[in-house]
């Protein structure tokens, strides 16, 4: 159910401090001004005014996005604090094609073009002085509210550091100060070395669902030289991210009869600054716990933000490395 409210409602598109958890809040009531579109209708298939024909990936302006360019003014407020939502938000439509269910439906050689294009596009906003973090992302699935089926990840550009980026950030720079090592070069070997949580292996890659994992089916997947950001791979080591991913997410698609939704996304160093003892990696959270059965962020995990997994890593490793082993030769 939409909130009903009247139409002169003042605009609002800021940012809203919150001082408890300290973390920002992304305010925006401009998206409800999307307008209605017939239900067959696909905006990212080729031939709309916005997609036109000849191409194999695009990277689209949202239309109605969170953050803004030019962004209206923040509120000024008694007692909180706001900050301009500036910032851009994209959609990488994947491939032309509508029909296919999934992006490990493709080949290694068209999601290899997807992540060069958001690589190319990274390498862009980089020369913007304020943009601080480049979130790459993938929601997948009716289930967690995905409407548009057309192949599609986003992008936000963001103004702050997005605060589970942060905390990794805290955290292993703490143990790099300690250790003079890269907390996630030592898991990736910890991981290597036990192998019962490894889900895949590529030449330069590697995917597990970590020890600590939250979500049923979480698999991280790292490179194992160690790297801060998508603009430093070479085509070698990005052409293996997307084998891997493909081998991952057909992994994911398949363990069950019925595909799991999921959300992807990229973990890397803030756009501006020295983050050496960062590595980066990316993060897919498979999100059945069994056939049809959707985990939710529910009392425990939202409201008291600790998970709680209902097997464990072990166990659910080795139900879909079994899967990829058998089901997604490349
Ligand atoms: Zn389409
Ligand atoms: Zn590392
Ligand atoms: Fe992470």
């Amino acid at each position: 159910m939409k909130m009903v409210r009247s139409m002169n409602y003042k605009r609002v598109q800021e940012l809203r401090w919150d001082p408890t958890l300290g973390e920002w809040v992304m305010v925006s009531n401009i998206r409800d001004l999307r307008p209605w579109q017939p239900q067959d209708f696909c905006p990212f298939c080729p031939g709309t005014p916005e997609t036109g024909f000849g191409w194999d990936i695009l990277i689209l302006r949202n239309k109605f996005p969170m953050l803004n360019e030019e962004p209206i003014p923040p509120g000024k407020y008694k007692f909180y604090s706001t900050a301009p939502s500036y910032g851009r938000c994209y959609v990488v439509v994947e491939t032309p094609k509508h029909d296919i269910d999934d992006i490990s439906d493709l080949d290694v050689t068209e999601i290899y073009k997807v992540f060069k294009g958001v690589k190319r596009k990274q390498e862009d906003e980089m020369r913007d002085p304020k943009a601080i973090y480049f979130l790459f992302f993938r929601n997948k699935g009716k289930e967690i509210g995905v409407s548009l089926t057309h192949p599609h990840s986003q992008i936000y550009v963001l103004p702050f550091i997005p605060v589970k980026v942060l905390r990794e950030l805290i955290n292993s720079n703490r143990y790099y100060s300690k250790k003079k090592q890269c907390l996630f070069c030592d898991i990736v070997n910890i991981e290597k070395e036990y192998g019962e949580r490894v889900v895949a292996n590529t030449d330069y890659w590697i995917a597990f669902i970590p020890f600590y994992a939250h979500w049923p089916f979480e698999v991280h997947i790292y490179p194992l030289t160690h790297i801060q950001l998508l603009s430093q791979l070479n085509t070698e080591l990005t052409k293996d991210m997307a084998r891997i991913v493909k081998k991952v997410l057909c992994g994911i698609k398949n363990i069950f009869e019925k595909p799991m939704p999921y959300m992807m996304v990229l973990h890397q160093a803030p756009l501006k600054g020295i983050y050496t003892f960062y590595h980066m990696h990316i993060e897919i959270y498979g999100m059945y716990r069994m056939v049809g059965k959707l985990k939710y962020a529910a009392g425990m995990e939202t409201g008291g933000g600790n998970f709680t997994y209902d097997s464990t890593p072990e166990e659910a490793a080795h139900m879909l490395r079994n899967t990829v082993e058998i089901k997604c030769k490349e």
